[in-house]
């Protein structure tokens, strides 16, 4: 039985430790928002609670033993340990201190000695704030009370000197803005552009972690729109730089840039197809600037854009290792985002379906989300195309399913004969026959043709067989 939060409280306070709640936890909860309820966060995040300490490591990991919580170092150099509880993923922290070496690829710590000097190095006011686990005592010492009203996101302390010291602080602050529809505070913003050269020291990991929770985030928009004006798209996601400015023709509202955080943003779902259909809305258009050209008619044509775009698409998910499966999965989605099967032509439909290798549902909420900020409304046609992809799936289940057309009485019926081992005999014909393609699953009609010769031979004779 894994200990609980509680558990954990009494056995630092019996060791004499101070033990906060910090982070994202604390801020939602001042956002008025219960713990349970969160919805900022994918649900794998969700249980993650943040506690600084001034227990050292080795100190935190003993009391979490002794309570037989599972431990593991999460970040030896950040002096982060793992208590594994209950209910939650206790990530607990000693206070950190003041020792930052000014653009070094990893953030060099030392232990500070008290909470207010550990909140002096956290990356935004709103998260700089704590709750002693023990008194309920709250530090605010940044007022980030107050900006949680406002809704700000400000870099406590001086700026620039914070984002020289973490430049990942850039991207989780535009990260925040996806998750917490917050806004940057203008001296933040201003530190943030000056800044954004030193996005180029950070490791690909943890500049792909946060683009990812930015596609995840509640407002995407906002998020991506926060990337682009402080000048982080040419360092972050070059491939995408081209698309601001690019126009398009009267059949969009935006140029690509518009067009494409729309698409993201009318991704909608709850499910685990999240990440992957954010992702594939915002790469959908990658091949449009390079193959742009103006047709016959004088407006801007964007021929093969998206064979030139699934191209892309491979050497960007390479370039941010975001897996093999997921990067040949979103090129795909790419490559096929224009097909347009005509809905009543069984033929087309399964081609599509099977060009898309199971991910049909994907793709056509990409293409929902696509059209969304077309001049155009395409719902009629994409509602028709979803219920035509539904019916060929339900008759391939049935196919599987492979039941005879006609049941038992019903053969008797039809041949006017007693029960016996023939019914079986026909069933297993009739079955096998729909598994195989050549009989439609439920056709009776057809079923009964079968059935009637049948029953006129080899069913009769075997039966016959049998008495003998
Ligand atoms: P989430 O809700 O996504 O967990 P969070 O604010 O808890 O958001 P975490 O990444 O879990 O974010 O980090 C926990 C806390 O640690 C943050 O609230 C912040 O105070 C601090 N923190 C994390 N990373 C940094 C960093 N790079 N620089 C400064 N402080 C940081
Ligand atoms: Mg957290």
């Amino acid at each position: 039985m894994p200990a609980t939060r509680e558990a954990l409280i009494a056995a630092f306070a019996e060791a004499g430790h101070e033990l906060w709640l910090a982070g994202g936890l604390v801020r939602d909860e001042l956002r008025g928002l219960p713990v349970t309820e969160r919805d900022d966060l994918p649900t794998k995040d969700r249980a993650d609670a943040d506690y600084a300490t001034s227990a050292l490591p080795d100190e935190t990991e003993r009391i979490g033993r002794a309570l037989g919580a599972t431990v593991a170092t999460i970040g030896q150099r950040f002096g982060t340990t793992g208590v594994l509880l209950k209910d939650e993923m206790a990530e607990i922290t000693t206070f950190r201190g003041d020792s930052y070496a000014a653009g070094s690829r990893w953030p060099d710590v030392t232990f500070g000695s008290s909470i207010d000097e550990d909140l002096a190095r956290r990356d935004f006011t709103v998260n700089a704030i704590a709750r002693n686990t023990a008194t309920g005592e709250l530090r605010d010492p940044f007022a980030g009370r107050d900006d949680i009203e406002r809704r700000l996101l400000r870099a406590p302390g001086d700026p620039r000197t914070r984002f020289a010291e973490d430049p990942l602080r850039i991207l989780r602050g535009v990260r925040f803005v996806s998750q917490l529809g917050f806004e940057i505070e203008e001296e933040t913003k201003a530190a943030m552009v000056a800044s954004v050269e030193l996005l180029e020291t950070l490791s690909q990991e943890r500049v792909t972690a946060e683009i990812e929770r930015l596609l995840c985030g509640k407002h995407p928009q906002e998020g991506l729109e926060a990337l682009r004006e402080i000048g982080a798209l040419p360092h972050v996601l070059p491939e995408l730089a081209a698309m601001p400015g690019c126009d398009q023709n009267r059949f969009h509202k935006f140029d690509v840039w518009g067009h494409t955080t729309a698409t993201v943003e009318a991704i909608t779902t709850d499910s685990a197809s999240l990440s992957l259909r954010r992702w594939a809305a915002l790469l959908h258009d990658l091949g449009k600037p390079p193959v742009r050209h103006v047709k016959k008619n004088g407006e801007w044509g964007f021929y093969r854009h998206e064979i030139v775009g699934a191209e892309m698409t491979d050497a960007l998910t390479e370039r941010l290792r975001l897996g093999k499966r997921e990067g040949a999965l979103l090129s795909l989605l790419v490559r096929r985002h224009m097909d347009r099967p005509d809905p009543d032509d069984g033929r087309l439909v399964r081609r599509f379906m099977r060009r898309l290798e199971g991910h049909w549902r994907d793709l056509l909420a990409l293409k929902r989300a696509d059209n969304a900020s077309h001049t155009y409304d395409d719902n009629e046609y994409h509602d028709r195309l979803e219920a035509a992809c539904e019916r060929v799936e339900a008759e391939e289940a049935a196919m599987l399913r492979a039941e005879s057309p006609l049941d038992g009485r019903e053969l008797m019926d039809l041949l006017g004969r007693e029960p016996g081992p023939w019914i079986a005999r026909i069933k297993e014909r009739l079955s096998t026959l729909v598994l195989d393609g050549e009989l439609a699953p439920g056709d009776k009609e057809e079923a009964a043709r079968i059935a009637r010769r049948m029953g006129g031979t080899a069913a009769l004779l075997a039966d016959s067989e049998d008495r003998s």
